[in-house]
């Protein structure tokens, strides 16, 4: 999921495998929606031999098929998902049924029943075979994927690195289309902020291949770029906050003018996981609906 964004153009190759990298085809779900810009892009990494499937996205027969046609008579070693959003996990489980290909990456959420955490949006069904604790890997026919936990967006969240070919998969964490959204009590602004600066001292990323969005060429300054956006947010809401505007749906229509109004609400997950943030930071006060600065 993600906000602020553009309108997608109106012809995209679903259900296609398109060749972005000598180890890497992307093949594009028709599940585009202001969140998912364009749909889910799902990668296939490896050629024959053995592959491995990154994001298989949502569960539907015509991405699924796809899926299947693109890995063709390689062996599936593994389908690895870099969080459980609905548009990013429900894939797998059938993917895995039709292989026999193992699930391994990120961590399934802890879910109450009906608990705070228990979003709609949560793909809860998610049952990893493995989990990738950070800097593990796995490996395939000349390639190797390495996992880069980097929660906020979603506790759960990692980036899988391919070094062969200097590239990151980046999920819903960095896309250049737009800015992640950042929802408590999953999402974690402070934890978003510290898996930024940890991209920003990999050097060795030549370009990112998010879930959303183009190819990002120049990853690094795109991660600075959304280091100081996020920081000139913060000073964004306590300016709200000083002009006497204490509650977020206040706040909200002033700072995102000119943004779809679609995307209000969750622009305003992202307000909350920042004032959270400035509140253990000591900065601000919440009382009910209303913040008040401390610092
Ligand atoms: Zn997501």
């Amino acid at each position: 999921m993600a906000a602020e964004t553009s309108a997608p153009p109106a012809e995209r190759p679903y259900a296609f495998a398109e060749p972005i990298d000598p180890l890497v085809r992307r093949v594009l779900a028709r599940n585009p929606s202001p969140f998912t810009f364009t749909g889910t892009q799902s990668y296939v990494v490896g050629g024959e031999g053995s592959v491995a499937v990154i994001d298989p996205g949502p569960d539907e027969p015509e991405h699924l098929e796809a899926l299947l046609a693109t890995i063709g008579s390689a062996q599936l070693a593994a389908i690895c998902c870099t969080h459980t959003h609905r548009d990013h996990s429900p894939a797998a489980a059938p993917l895995a049924a039709r292989t026999g290909a193992p699930i391994i990456g990120c961590a399934p959420l802890t879910l109450e029943d009906d608990g705070p955490r228990a979003d709609a949006a949560f793909d809860v069904s998610y049952r990893p075979d493995r989990v990738m604790a950070d800097g593990e890997s796995i490996s395939g026919d000349g390639w190797t994927l390495i996992a880069v936990a980097t929660p906020g967006h979603t506790s759960n969240h990692v980036c899988f690195a391919l070094p062969e070919s200097g590239v990151l998969f980046t999920g819903d964490h960095v896309m250049g289309w737009s800015t992640s959204v950042v929802s408590p009590p999953d999402g974690d602004m402070a934890d978003y902020m510290a898996s930024l600066a940890r991209l920003y001292e990999r050097e060795q990323d030549r370009v990112y291949f998010p879930a959303h969005g183009p190819a990002v060429e120049k990853p690094r300054q795109l991660v600075r770029g959304m280091i100081g956006h996020r920081k000139q947010r913060e000073r964004q809401i306590l300016r709200q906050i000083e002009a006497g505007r204490p509650r977020i749906a206040d706040m909200v229509p002033q700072m995102y003018k000119g943004v779809d109004e679609r995307l209000w609400p969750a622009a305003g997950r992202s307000v909350l996981a920042h004032l959270i943030d400035l509140e253990q930071r000591g900065a601000v006060a919440r009382s009910g609906e209303e913040w008040k600065i401390t610092g």
